[in-house]
């Protein structure tokens, strides 16, 4: 445990908010939807209140109901987490600990290397696709397989991935885990899967039937704006579902955050608007970003990896003191790179104009 950090905000956006009153602090440091969540969410959210003297159902019998009819699942496949955070954590804590291997990418999402070190177990990091390949610093299957040892019980991937927001093929999926050993279980972590409409993006949810060892995870943080609610859920065969429902806390899911979800999953066209909105964004933010000779890599996400090379901390620190909040990249072993997510209109307005200012200001 001493080996591990604590995590890390980066900034204090409390304060950075108070300071940047009234124009509005500019976050695009943590992925969030800039949309906001449906109304209708938070309509429900709103009449949960009157039941908080109440636990919330542990059984989360609604919501998963409504995530069956949605993904063609039994409930019984459902596990429910207070945020996809707290799953990847308990597929830890169920399927490795000490004289287990945990395999991951390189450039992989952070929380795959606590989770394993948090129990006990060895991480095996594979190498990342390199920087000129279609998909730069992106998830190499092949690797991943290689990097599989007769001890390892359990591979993490994030399709698409942060944070590199890129991706990788279904059909390239569905040979890797017919490679995959049956006693191997593999995590597919889908938290910006609504995002992605690439041609040959696809969800890892059909190869379940086929597939006892596959577990897909999913958010209601990203797609459906959700993320101070923290809810989460995975899906999985019945049998690894049930041995994820032994370690769950009783009501990790709260009332609010059930009801929430349950309305937000029901507003299709609010989520199809967002979705529309965010890739519109994504496009143009790109380009201006790559006509200012920034070179950025292909995203199916709500953020973009922009190498800002040598000057990225400057850089970042510069956009900070005009109110534009980045997420630095050293941590990932990027200090060249920074995370940029996609905001409103307005919000990539003052973000392209605080860079043309520092542009002419080191002229
Ligand atoms: N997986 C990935 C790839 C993520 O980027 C995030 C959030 N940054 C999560 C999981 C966790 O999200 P949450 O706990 O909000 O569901």
């Amino acid at each position: 445990m001493r080996g591990l950090r604590a995590y890390d905000p980066g900034h204090d956006l409390v304060a950075l908010r108070q300071r940047f009153a009234p124009d509005g602090l500019v976050e695009l440091g943590s992925n969030e939807n800039p949309c906001g969540p449906s109304p209708r969410a938070l309509a429900a959210a709103g009449d949960a209140l009157a039941g908080l003297h109440r636990y919330p159902d542990p059984l989360g019998g609604d919501l998963k109901r409504a995530l069956s009819a949605k993904h063609g699942v039994d409930t019984s496949q459902l596990v429910l987490g207070n945020g996809s955070h707290e799953l990847l954590m308990q597929l830890a804590q169920v399927f490795a600990g000490p004289g287990v291997d945990v395999v991951m990418s390189r450039f992989g999402f952070a929380v795959y290397a606590i989770a394993a070190q948090a129990v006990g177990a060895t991480l095996r990091v594979a190498p990342a696709l390199p920087t000129d390949a279609r998909m730069p610093r992106g998830h190499d299957l092949d690797a991943i397989a290689a990097a599989i040892t007769p001890a390892t019980r359990l591979v993490y991937l994030a399709n698409p991935n942060n944070p590199t927001g890129t991706w990788f093929a279904h059909d390239a999926f569905a040979a890797f885990i017919a490679r995959v050993p049956g006693d191997t279980i593999v995590v597919v972590d889908e938290a910006y899967a609504e995002i992605a409409d690439a041609p040959d993006f696809g969800s890892a949810l059909p190869l379940l039937g086929a597939h006892r060892n596959l577990v897909v995870t999913r958010t209601f943080s990203k797609a459906y704006a959700l993320a101070g609610l923290r809810v989460g859920y995975a899906v999985a065969h019945p049998d690894v579902a049930g041995l994820l429902e032994r370690v769950r806390e009783s009501f990790n899911v709260n009332t609010v955050a059930l009801a929430a979800a349950e309305a937000a999953l029901a507003d299709e066209d609010w989520l199809r608007d967002t979705l529309v909105a965010n890739t519109a964004q994504r496009t143009a933010l790109a380009a201006a970003l790559r006509e200012r000779g920034w070179s950025v890599t292909p995203s199916q996400t709500n953020f973009l990896l922009v190498e800002f090379g040598e000057h990225t901390a400057w850089i970042e620190q510069a956009l900070l003191d005009r109110g534009v909040v980045l997420r630095p990249m050293a941590g990932y072993g990027l200090p060249e790179c920074s995370r940029i997510s996609i905001g409103t209109a307005e919000e990539n307005r003052r973000l392209l104009a605080g860079l043309d200012d520092l542009a002419s200001e080191s002229e």
